[in-house]
């Protein structure tokens, strides 16, 4: 992996590199775009570039070194991921109950990046998601931005950059990353994923401009996409109970009990697709957008207290149908 990996964000990796071969790394970046458009993958391709310990040129890095393989595998100990994981592990919380960055978690970053640097050239902080902080912990972030330690690198992850601060903004050099193109998606999934055309075509529709949604539906539960704003009630019911069904290739001699284990893991990747796309469309300014996120939430809970997975997904898919515009299908 490299820069040259990242798909469509050629004008991101640019600026990134020709700061990295001219040695003017600023010591704050916000990156800012769609869910699941490549922002967390290009902050380690740069977090790599930077503590290389055999870079090919400048601004690269070799993918192959201790240093690349650590921050491949999030273990570089100068490379800190500020996210909802890190700040449940502090709290010994789970992730998923997190739903903001606390003052707590940026005074915890700020004690790791006041120790020099163990093994590499800077100490790295990507902090995600930057664009849900409390007041309290922007405050503390604005703190360290206005007297950043040195060698010190911070890079803040946003869907929305309104969403931080004007006083944070003002301190970091914003880099914009793009929706893709669904005619780049849907190459991406036939060319480098064997994908048939009509499947990659569908894929790359449902994702919106998502590479990371795209790929997600790819690698799921034959794709798992459902259409539910076009189909009809039948439809619905038949492919939720298709989706508890365990998998016959693969999982032909396993014992009876796989089928509510298939059921409930394969209804919670498909409710988790489901949500990032919701996210991106409330992002994107589609306010109705918030009342279906919550709605999925709701499920994805349900799901997790082992209420039937089955049951779950048929009353969320009817019932966003029915917001959708049920109205223009008539005949069921
Ligand atoms: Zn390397």
């Amino acid at each position: 992996m490299s820069f040259k990996s990242i798909i469509g964000q050629d004008h991101a990796c640019q600026v990134l590199t020709s700061a990295l071969v001219r040695g003017h790394v600023p010591h704050a970046y916000i990156f800012t775009g769609a869910n699941g458009v490549g922002k967390r993958t290009t902050a380690k391709e740069w977090a790599k570039a930077i503590q290389c310990l055999q870079p090919p040129s400048a601004g690269e890095s070799c993918g192959l070194c201790a240093s690349c393989e650590k921050i491949d595998k999030d273990i570089h100990p100068d490379v800190l991921h500020i996210n909802y994981d890190f700040q449940a592990t502090l709290k010994v919380e789970d992730t998923e109950k997190q739903i903001n960055l606390k003052i707590d978690t940026m005074r915890a970053m700020e004690r790791l990046l006041s120790f020099k640097p163990y093994e590499g050239r800077a100490k790295i902080a990507i902090v995600d998601p930057a664009d849900q902080l409390t007041e309290d912990a922007a405050h503390s972030l604005l703190k360290i931005l206005e007297d950043p330690p040195p060698a010190v690198h911070i890079v803040l992850l946003s869907v929305d950059s309104h969403g931080i601060l004007p006083t944070i903004r003002s301190r970091c050099q914003t880099v914009a990353f793009r929706t893709l193109p669904t005619a780049m998606i849907e190459k991406f999934l036939t060319e480098k994923h064997g994908f048939p055309p009509d499947a990659a075509k569908e894929m790359a529709e449902f994702a919106e401009g998502s590479l990371e949604l795209a790929l997600a539906a790819a690698e799921g539960s034959d794709g798992a996409v459902m259409d539910y704003e076009n189909a009809t009630v039948n439809d619905i019911l038949e492919w939720c109970a298709q989706l508890q069904r365990p998998k016959r290739s693969r999982d032909d001699d396993q014992e009876p009990s796989s089928k509510g284990r298939r059921g409930r893991i394969e209804t919670e990747k498909f409710l988790k697709r489901l949500l990032l796309q919701h996210q991106n469309r409330l992002y994107s300014g589609e306010l109705s957008a918030q009342q279906t996120l919550q709605q999925i939430m709701d499920a994805m809970r349900k799901v997790r207290q082992n209420v039937s997975p089955q049951l779950t997904l048929e009353v969320l898919l009817l019932s966003l149908r029915r917001h959708a515009g049920a109205m223009n299908h008539p005949s069921y």
